[in-house]
């Protein structure tokens, strides 16, 4: 992956320090599965609305790196601009990158990746607890326990979406997405060999969990998804969308990489873009059980 201008997290975090005092972790021993993903989430809430360009979007990288580098993840900066229609100039965008035991890019077979960046709005003090700083949480605890597998942790990427959030009203094929369409294209597109699979998560921790998949979901991820909402007693939360809906999914599927997006059901959620989307929405127990769902699909298909 030469070609792509990666910068090591060790020479951001020094050029943007590293506050570990604004994450208000629970004691140690608490610190697992829900309980876990619950207080990443907190943390990263913490440091308020943290769209494309802001301070508190850089603490959030910073956070996620200093996370993983506990567990010896390797952590990568993709920065890169892109024109804003909506705001009229460039905005400068970030992606995080990670891997673990110094595995190579043929070695991925599967990618889990969430949006980092909460909805720009001028006038709004907009979180994101559950759009999507609790799918970030949830995915630092999957981390820190697949990393007691080297080799499976090996063959998986982690990525860290900034832009998925469009800066008008609704993402569209312009507007949005510019994370994952940077990262599908310069890391993946015209590459020989491709992971088998990628998993999404977004609004994966709301109190009364409600999953809407995409109604293209490949076929194969689908029963993925499905036998481990069964095997978790959650089936009757994960249901098919009547739609595809346009996320971070579409450019990884676009770039020949099938893509499963457990994404909640925001068309049905008042809450959805508005300040409510707080820490108070957020449930230990339903991140305990999108952890389950998701570890087991992973672990699946890196075994098969
Ligand atoms: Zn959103």
């Amino acid at each position: 992956m030469k070609q792509i201008p990666y910068v090591g997290i060790s020479l951001f975090l020094l050029l943007q320090g590293c506050s570990k005092e604004s994450t208000d972790l629970p004691p140690e021993r608490e610190r697992t599965g829900g309980r876990a993903a619950y207080a990443h989430t907190r943390a990263i809430v913490s440091l308020g609305p943290r769209p494309p360009g802001s301070a508190a979007l850089q603490k959030t990288r910073n956070y996620i790196a200093s996370e993983l580098e506990k567990s010896e993840w390797e952590t990568f900066l993709q920065p890169f601009t892109k024109p804003v229609a909506a705001l009229g100039k460039q905005v400068k965008f970030t992606n995080l990158i990670a891997r673990h035991g110094g595995s190579s890019h043929s070695q991925i077979k599967v990618l889990l990746g969430a949006h980092i960046d909460s909805k720009y709005y001028p006038d709004r003090r907009f979180l994101g607890a559950d759009d999507a700083a609790s799918a970030v949480g949830l995915i630092l605890e999957i981390a820190r326990r697949l990393s007691s597998d080297p080799e499976k942790a090996a063959r998986v990427e982690l990525v860290f979406f900034d832009g998925e959030e469009a800066f008008g009203k609704n993402i569209s094929p312009n507007d949005g997405l510019y994370g994952s369409k940077y990262y599908a294209e310069n890391c993946w597109r015209k590459s020989a060999e491709k992971p088998a699979a990628g998993i999404i998560l977004d609004m994966v921790g709301h109190r009364n969990l409600t999953i809407r998949y995409p109604s293209d979901t490949p076929a194969f991820l689908e029963q993925e998804l499905l036998k481990a909402a069964r095997n978790a007693g959650a089936e009757h939360r994960f249901k098919k969308a009547l739609n595809p809906i346009l996320d971070d999914h579409v450019p990884l599927n676009n770039a020949g990489i099938p893509t499963l997006d457990i994404i909640g059901d925001f068309s049905q959620f008042g809450w959805w873009h508005t300040e409510a989307d707080n820490l108070k929405l957020i449930s230990t127990q339903s991140l305990d059980i999108s952890l389950q769902v998701a570890s087991e699909i992973l672990i699946n298909l890196l075994e098969e």
